[in-house]
């Protein structure tokens, strides 16, 4: 049997796969079985953020998997307390949750909000409000949460108490807020697998300005837009705005499983001993790449990831058979003339491995990629968004 013929056999129904093994890479290429090289500019959805078989990476990853890869929470290990250290110096909260992925940070905020609102204003108040066009995970709880009803069809009933409201639209969440008692609005700055579409500034702000106004907690999904993604440490930087609780994953660990919920000033003390825990959350391995990982994310390498948005956006905007191109740092969305899938398609055949967010083609190339190489495959997506 062939490996694909095996995948299909084996592997549980969930993916449509393109057509394509990966064998091996180094930074933004990689090679499939044939040996065919390809520009890789979906980064494993956003996750290897200095790309394939970086030396760094690599390195501080083998020296821990030499020393301990794993002893469980109930033990002091120095790799997830310098990463917790680093990520409160980077986004002034003040306490990490460590767990495996984007969902279970999400959870963590979830239950951190449910139960500050509980012991601040009672029982009846453990509603959560989200965006419609959202993408929050894929547990029960997170589904509930992602404003699309699309994912939640076959599986009701979600969990209880969140509502959704449209996107931009001050008035509506003002009112939602006003009818009913809320714990937490929950927002990605950016919605990326919605479409890759920035909320307006005024949006956010008035967000904020609520959240603050009636003690609700503003969460901030940065599983996405976090980790310099957006040309800014998280994506919520970019609206100068405070949230009280953050949570990340994807780039964070720079390729292996890692999410973090990290709580601000008014739910730092909020979780206790047993309220909520993860066997592999803050494995030692996955911290010691996100150490090298973060280390690195300082204000020059953040102003280089700008640079190449400026030339993404440069280079597509107004380019034949691309009507308009979303998104901030190297979190990018095309809207093509043709359908996205038929220029994602083009584009492998082509040797550009990119992705796709709704109707639009999405690039999330390494935020390392160097110009000559993004320059490359632009190109190649501009030629197949044109014939
Ligand atoms: C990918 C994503 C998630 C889910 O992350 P997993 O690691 O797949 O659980 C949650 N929120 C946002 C904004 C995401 O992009």
């Amino acid at each position: 049997m062939s490996l694909k013929e095996k995948d299909k056999k084996y592997i549980a129904n969930t993916y449509a796969r393109f057509d394509v093994e990966i064998v091996s890479g180094k930074g933004s290429v990689v090679y499939d079985a044939d040996g065919k090289r390809y520009i890789d500019m979906g980064s494993g959805i956003g996750v290897t953020c200095f790309g394939i078989a970086d030396d760094e990476w690599v390195n501080a990853v083998t020296a821990q998997l030499n020393k301990v890869q794993h002893m469980s929470n109930l033990y002091y290990t120095q790799p997830c307390v310098e990463l917790a250290e680093m990520l409160c110096n980077a986004s002034g909260m003040k306490k990490v949750f460590f767990c495996n992925s984007g969902a279970e940070a999400n959870e963590c905020a979830i239950k951190a909000a449910r139960k500050y609102a509980f012991e601040k204003k009672g029982s009846d108040c453990y509603r959560i409000v989200t965006l419609e066009n959202s993408f929050h995970g894929r547990t029960v709880t997170t589904l509930a949460a992602t404003g699309q009803a699309v994912f939640h069809k076959d599986f009701q009933p979600l969990t209880d108490g969140f509502l959704h409201t449209p996107a931009n639209d001050l008035d509506a969440m003002k009112s939602i807020v006003r009818e009913n008692s809320i714990a937490a609005i929950m927002i990605e700055c950016i919605q990326g697998e919605g479409g890759v579409n920035p909320l307006t500034p005024e949006f956010v702000n008035g967000i904020a300005e609520i959240a603050r106004e009636e003690d609700i907690l503003l969460i901030v999904d940065e599983v996405q837009t976090g980790n310099g993604r957006t040309g800014e440490m998280y994506g919520y930087m970019n609206y100068g705005i405070t949230p009280d609780i953050v949570t990340t994953a994807k780039g964070l660990g720079g390729g292996l499983p890692l999410g973090a919920c990290m709580l601000g000033e008014k739910t730092e003390f909020v979780l206790g001993y047993g309220d909520h825990g993860s066997t592999y959350g803050g494995n030692p391995v996955a911290c010691a790449g996100a150490v090298s990982v973060i280390s690195r994310m300082n204000r020059g390498f953040l102003d280089a990831v700008k640079a190449k948005s400026e030339l993404v956006f440069k280079t597509l905007e107004g380019a034949e058979g691309i009507e308009s191109v979303s998104g901030m740092g190297l979190m990018i969305g095309i809207q093509t003339v043709k359908p996205a899938k038929d220029v994602v398609a083009k584009c492998k055949e082509l040797g550009v491995l990119c992705l796709t967010a709704k109707s639009k083609v999405r690039l999330l190339p390494a935020l390392n990629i160097d110009e000559e190489t993004l320059v490359e495959a632009l190109n190649v997506i501009k030629s197949a968004c044109a014939d």
